[in-house]
């Protein structure tokens, strides 16, 4: 037997706060510990946190309770209510507004304002990876993807049962979709085997889904990809999830981009990194040279003399457009100095003149080509 923690502690505020105070408290904790917010590990963890939490607030909110609970402490509530009775008059939804909290009240206290909401429930969301090439993230694309997803069924539209069929209280849990057991403090409930929760069976099953009300079928779904998206980034696509049950609102489809790699470019956000070959009287003496750009065309770019293997320059706004704000970002074309391969007898003899004529053949970097160069580099 565990010693429980004072209700005022648990929300961390003081005995005499207001009913706003106690509402903001425990709104900020139950976003924090619900267990669909935490990592998986810690689902159960924060689960129990959560419960600790609803039940402080469930008391502290309510007038009658709190004070039971200033005069008698603990044994005042426990002695006098059932853990559903602390929960059932609490008034959970205001504290949340329109924060989507998920059937966590249903599933761990049994109360009975959920229970319509759970019937007719909303359908689960849908991830689909969508691969595109560094072209269509740059100028955005339509497409369109197959996706094998459940439907709503048309016959019954959704009901599960034939036409003039009804459908009747499930005799197992008496309509309420579940069935209780108690484990310390808490009952819990758990889904009603026969009628799978819903409260009722279908005396008639409808032909087309076996009673099931949605059915498993392939769709084909078009939408935009907006110029500048990158890797990892979602676009929602309302109602194309899986239908809902009983007819209840599909969920989201959830189209999440990843980046095909390109031969030429890298991208670091809006910025893209690219690498020229450039000859050594190029680099030595001066000159302009031809760089590519991701729309295919290639743009002139000046080269200073006595510029060093290994420094980038910039070409503004030759990158990404952005797809949170106008504009886009840099091109970054790093020089690479082409050594040749084959050299002509002539070349041979004039590269070993200037050999002969030229006293430092070895000399040191005085410029730091390290950490400014893209950290992608391959
Ligand atoms: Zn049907
Ligand atoms: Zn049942």
């Amino acid at each position: 037997m565990t010693i429980k923690k004072d209700y005022y502690e648990i929300l961390g505020v003081g005995r005499d706060s207001s009913s706003a105070e106690i509402k903001k408290a425990y709104r900020s904790l139950a976003l924090q510990y619900h267990p669909d917010r935490v990592a998986p590990e810690k689902k159960k963890e924060s689960g129990e946190k959560f419960k600790e939490i609803s039940e402080a607030y469930a008391v502290l909110s309510d007038t009658n309770k709190r004070n039971q609970y200033n005069q008698f402490g603990h044994a005042g509530i426990d002695g006098r209510y059932s853990s559903e009775d602390i929960f059932r008059s609490a008034d959970f939804s205001s504290v949340f507004g329109d924060v989507d909290l998920g059937g966590i009240f249903g599933d761990f206290f049994g109360m009975g304002g959920t229970k319509k909401q759970r019937r007719y429930s909303r359908g689960v969301d849908l991830e689909y990876v969508l691969p595109i090439t560094l072209e269509e993230a740059e100028q955005g694309c339509e497409k369109k993807i197959n996706i094998y997803h459940t439907v709503t069924c048309s016959v019954c539209k959704g009901s599960g049962a034939e036409a003039n069929s009804r459908r009747k209280k499930c005799p197992q849990c008496a309509g309420k979709g579940q069935v209780g057991y108690n484990r310390g403090f808490f009952s819990f409930l758990q889904t009603c085997d026969r009628c799978g929760g819903k409260g009722e069976i279908i005396e008639n099953p409808c032909h087309r889904c076996k009673g099931r009300g949605k059915i498993k079928e392939s769709s084909s779904i078009s939408f935009k990809v907006p110029p500048g998206v990158d890797k990892g980034i979602s676009i929602r696509i309302k109602g194309k999830g899986e239908a809902g049950e009983l007819g209840g609102v599909s969920g989201d489809l959830y189209v999440i981009i990843d980046l095909k790699s390109h031969p030429l470019f890298a991208r670091e956000g809006d910025d893209l990194y690219t690498q020229v070959f450039v000859s050594f009287p190029v680099v030595a003496l001066g000159g302009e040279i031809e760089v590519p750009t991701l729309d295919g065309s290639k743009v002139k770019m000046k080269i200073p003399p006595a510029t060093i293997g290994g420094k980038v320059f910039r070409l503004r706004e030759k990158g990404m457009p952005s797809l949170r704000h106008r504009g886009r970002g840099n091109e970054y074309v790093k020089i690479i100095i082409k050594v040749p391969d084959k050299l002509t007898s002539r070349q041979r003899e004039l590269l070993n003149e200037y050999a002969r004529i030229s006293s430092d053949n070895i000399s040191e970097s005085k410029e730091n080509l390290f950490g400014k160069w893209f950290k992608k580099d391959k």
